[in-house]
Order: structure tokens, then C-alpha cells, then sequence
């Protein structure tokens, strides 16, 4: 971390008011917390429980395993499914597998994509409006009762889909909800049939619109978050379209200097960022001359 000078003139810290874990990361974190208590460690992964190096590392400290294939888990073991959700083929692979037991910590949110993608005949379209190559959409597609299958990035996407036969838009849960309502009006433009039966999650929309607030107060923000993070990300892109300075930090240690700089700043923790890593980076800035309205440091 760069020396901040703590004999600058008063900088203003904003907490946001909605920070860090989501329901659906805690729900999955007690999911581990109640495998490792009724099992015992190791309890094997396929890929992160939730995407955040801190929360990873912590769990392979505790006795997680992470795998990138169902090959890799020995027979008996106990496997945990994590938030982003799987296929249905990975899904019923794991089912026949012999193993100990099969924890599925898929968000609900995530789930419901998953049971209205399932919903489509063969004949129709799916347009999910995502992040290609992201757990969360290959799992996603990878329930869809169609191959008729498409992943856009945004708005101007829409115009290049061509023919589509009673097309359903689906919202990876992490977009930015601002970005998901452009792609919705220039999907209905193109497509009038357009079935569009979902936006991104409450936790998201509740964190971007807190950040929406942060950026009324600060003039620069600072995202914690790892940086595979698809709703961090997404915090830092609405702070820039918001005219904000952003950066996206892991820690403390990873403040740039340019933050010492700033008079106003902006702090909000991703869905995956832990409480405890929150305290660290804002005391961290408390402790480099920032002062919150409730909280001045020494
Ligand atoms: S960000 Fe939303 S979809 Fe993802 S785990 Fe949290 S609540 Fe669930």
C-alpha cells in the first residue's frame, strides 16, 4: 500500500449503505459451515463456492477442496455445489457419481433462471442478456430445454440476433440493472414478441443503487472485490458511467496511491466481500486521514 499523507487537508470517507455479502453468498457459506460440522473435512468444490480470493483461500484453510472437473472428486466424498449454479448435466452427473452426499448451494435467483430457461420448447429461442464464459450463464444455458441459444453483452447486440421464434430474454443476475433496462427496450424494438421475464438480483440492484448514492457524495469510488468478481466489476463500470473515478481493490494492501489524493471517497464491498475485510480497507483508510461523518479517526 502506498504512504497516504496524513497531514493533508480533511478527506471525507462515504460508507455505503448496502455492502458486502448477499444473502445468497451467506447461504451458501453456512451450507459449507454445515458440511464441515456433519462430515468433516474435505468437502470438494467444483470451482469457488462464490467468487472472492479471500473467502477461498479461508475455506481451503478449513479443509475445502477445488476442483475444475467432476473427475477430479474421489468416490465418497462430499461435494458442494456453489452460488453460480451448474448444468443440468453436471447437476445429474454428480447424482449418479458414489458419493457421500451432493450439496447444491445455487442461489435462488439463479435458480429460477435456471427452471424458466428449462421451461423452453425445442423450437424457441433463448436470449440471455450475460457475461460469456461466467459459471452463472454457462450453467444458465446448460439448463435450457432449447440449443437455440444466445449470449449478448449489450444493447447493440439485439440488432444482430436475426430471426428468432417467440424469443425469452433471461438476466444474468449481476448485470447492471441500468444496462439490462437498454437491453430490454432495444430487445422489445427488435423483437415484439419478446418474452422478458427477469432483471438482476435484489442484491445487486439494492448494492448499485447504493453505489448510485455514493456517487452523489464522493467524488471518487472504491470497489472491494476480487477481480473475477462479476458484481464488483459491474459496482466499478456504474461508478465510471456515473462520471466517478473507481477502482476495484482485493485488500488494504491493494489502496492505489491516486486514492490518497481524493477528498471525497466512495467505499462499497461487493456480494461476495466478507464483513471483516470491509472493516480492514475502511480502517485502513481511517488510518490514512479519511474521516467519516460518524466515525472521525484519532
Ligand atoms: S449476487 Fe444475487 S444471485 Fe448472486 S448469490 Fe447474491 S443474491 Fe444470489
Amino acid at each position: 500500500m502506498a504512504t497516504p499523507d496524513c497531514h493533508s487537508p480533511s478527506r471525507r470517507l462515504v460508507l455505503a449503505s448496502v455492502s458486502g455479502f448477499c444473502q445468497g453468498v451467506e447461504h451458501a457459506l453456512q451450507l459449507f459451515d454445515e458440511a464441515l460440522r456433519r462430515h468433516g473435512a474435505p468437502i470438494h468444490l467444483l470451482h469457488e463456492l462464490v467468487h472472492n480470493r479471500h473467502v477461498t483461500e479461508e475455506m481451503a484453510r478449513r479443509g475445502a477442496v477445488f476442483v475444475s472437473d467432476l473427475d477430479e472428486v474421489p468416490d465418497g466424498s462430499v461435494l458442494l455445489l456453489g452460488a453460480h449454479g451448474v448444468s443440468r448435466r453436471i447437476e445429474e452427473e454428480a447424482g449418479r457419481r458414489r458419493l457421500r452426499a451432493v450439496l447444491n448451494a445455487t442461489c435462488p435467483f439463479v435458480a429460477r433462471l435456471h427452471r424458466l430457461a428449462a421451461s423452453l420448447r425445442p423450437d424457441e429461442d433463448l436470449v440471455l442478456y450475460g457475461q460469456p464464459g461466467h459459471p452463472e450463464a454457462i450453467g444458465i444455458i446448460g439448463h435450457a430445454g432449447t440449443e437455440r441459444c444466445h449470449i449478448i453483452s449489450g444493447p447493440e447486440d439485439a440488432a444482430r440476433l436475426g430471426p428468432l421464434h417467440r424469443p425469452m430474454l433471461l438476466i444474468q443476475t449481476t448485470m447492471s440493472h441500468e444496462s439490462a433496462e437498454r437491453v430490454v427496450a432495444a430487445m422489445r424494438g427488435t423483437y415484439p414478441d419478446l418474452r422478458c421475464v427477469t432483471d438482476v438480483c435484489h442484491a445487486s440492484r439494492q448494492r448499485q443503487a447504493a453505489l448510485e448514492q455514493l456517487c452523489r457524495e464522493a467524488a471518487a469510488i472504491v470497489v472491494i472485490g476480487s477481480p473475477h468478481s462479476a458484481n464488483a466489476n459491474r459496482l466499478v463500470e456504474v461508478a465510471r458511467a456515473h462520471g466517478r473515478r473507481a477502482w476495484l481493490v482485493e485488500n488494504a494492501d491493494s489502496l492505489p496511491p491516486d486514492v490518497w489524493r481524493e477528498t471525497s471517497l466512495g467505499l462499497i464491498g461487493g456480494a461476495s466481500v466478507p464483513p471483516d475485510l470491509l472493516l480492514r480497507v475502511r480502517d485502513a483508510l481511517l488510518a490514512g486521514g479519511f474521516a467519516t461523518d460518524g466515525n472521525p479517526p484519532d
